[in-house]
C-alpha cells in the first residue's frame, strides 16, 4: 500500500499586489507562485531550487501557513490546511516547524538559549519545571552545543553555533516536517558541511521529513531525494536526485547543474551561461517563462506554455523539447 504524503501542495497560486502608493502610481500584481503541484513523503526530503526571486521561500511559508495563497490547496498528514479553524491550526503547529536562513536575526537577542530552546515545548505542554530544563539540555547536547550553552545569549555564539540553537528551537516540539528556508547559505563554507551532516543525522534519528529550500545545487545533491526546480514562480522540472543530475530534460536545470562545482580536475561538463536577469514576475514573458534565455528556444517557446511531460512516475518537466 502507497504511505500518504506528509505534506500535498495542489495548484498553490500566489499573487501579491505591489506598488500604487503615490501619486500616479498603479497597483501591479507579482505573481510570486503559478500551479505549483508537489508532493512530499514521510522521511523525504525534497529540494526546492531556484535564483533568488523564483517564490522558494514564499512556497515554504505557505506550505506551514505563515502566508494565505491566493488559490490552490496544501494538505499536511491529509488534513486540508487552509481549511482549519485557528484551535485546530494551533495543534498542528507543533507538527511543522521552519529552519531559519539567517542565524543571527532569528533568535530573539534577550532570550537565553535555554529560553529559545523551551519555549515552543512550554507553548504546546510538552513538558513542564525541571522537565523542560532537561530537555532542553538534551537537545542542546544532541545539537553538538556544550551544557553552559543553556545560560548564554545568542551574541556569545558564532555562527554555526547559532543555527545549532535554532534546528535545537525547531525540534525540540517533535516535529514531522520541517522547511529547511536556507539554513545553510549564510554559514562560513567550513561550517556549513557540519550543520548538513547534523540535519541528515537528526532526520534519520527523528523519522522527519524536510522541504529543503536552497539555490546551492551541490548542497542539495547531499542532503536530498528529490529535486524540484523553480523559475519565475513555477516548478519546471521535479525528479529523483540521482536522475536529475545524471539525466536533466529542462534547459533550466541543465544550466544550474553545470554551474556545480565537480571535486575532481577536468570533471566538470561544460558551463551553460545563460543570457540576462531573470525577468520580472510582475509582467512575465509570455509562453515559456524561460524563453528569453533558454539556449535551446525556439520561436514557438513564445507562444504557448510548454506541455508538461512526465517520462515516468518521479519525474515531471515544462519544455517542447
Ligand atoms: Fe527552452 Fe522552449 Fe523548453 Fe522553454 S519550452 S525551456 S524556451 S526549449
Amino acid at each position: 500500500m502507497l504511505q500518504r504524503a506528509i505534506v500535498e501542495v495542489n495548484d498553490v497560486v500566489k499573487h501579491f499586489v505591489v506598488g500604487g502608493r503615490g501619486f500616479g502610481r498603479r497597483p501591479e500584481t507579482l505573481k510570486a507562485l503559478d500551479e505549483v503541484t508537489f508532493s512530499i513523503a514521510p522521511g523525504e526530503t525534497l529540494g526546492l531550487v531556484g535564483e533568488s526571486g523564483c517564490g522558494k521561500t514564499t512556497l515554504g511559508r505557505i506550505i506551514l501557513r505563515l502566508i494565505e495563497p491566493t488559490a490552490g490547496r496544501v494538505y499536511f498528514d491529509g488534513i486540508d490546511l487552509f481549511g482549519l479553524k485557528p484551535r485546530d491550526l494551533r495543534m498542528l503547529r507543533r507538527r511543522m516547524q521552519i529552519i531559519f536562513q539567517d542565524p543571527f536575526s532569528s533568535l530573539n537577542p534577550r532570550f537565553t538559549v535555554e529560553a529559545t530552546v523551551t519555549e515552543g515545548m512550554r507553548i504546546f505542554g510538552l513538558a513542564r519545571g525541571r522537565e523542560l530544563r532537561d530537555r532542553a539540555a538534551a537537545m542542546i547536547e544532541r545539537v553538538g552545543l556544550p551544557p553552559d550553552a543553556l545560560d548564554r545569549y545568542p551574541h556569545e555564539f558564532s555562527g554555526g553555533q547559532r543555527q545549532r540553537v535554532g534546528i535545537a528551537r525547531a525540534l525540540s516540539v517533535q516535529p514531522d516536517f520541517v522547511v529547511c528556508d536556507e539554513p545553510v547559505s549564510a554559514l562560513d563554507v567550513s561550517v556549513q558541511a557540519q550543520v548538513i551532516n547534523l540535519l541528515i543525522d537528526l532526520r534519520v534519528e527523528m523519522g522527519l521529513s524536510y522541504l529543503f529550500i536552497s539555490h546551492d545545487l551541490s548542497v542539495v545533491k547531499h542532503i536530498c531525494d528529490r529535486v524540484a526546480v523553480m523559475y519565475l514562480g513555477r516548478i519546471v522540472e521535479i525528479g529523483g536526485v540521482s536522475a536529475l543530475f545524471a539525466n536533466a530534460r529542462h534547459p533550466y536545470t541543465r544550466a544550474l547543474i553545470s554551474a556545480v562545482p565537480v571535486p575532481e580536475p577536468g570533471g566538470r561538463a561544460k558551463r551553460i551561461i545563460l543570457d540576462g536577469d531573470v525577468p520580472s514576475p510582475i509582467d512575465p514573458p509570455p509562453g515559456c517563462a524561460f524563453h528569453p534565455r533558454c539556449p535551446d528556444a525556439k520561436p514557438e517557446c513564445a507562444k504557448a506554455d510548454p506541455p508538461t511531460k512526465c517520462p515516468d512516475d518521479q519525474t515531471m518537466y515544462r519544455c517542447i523539447l
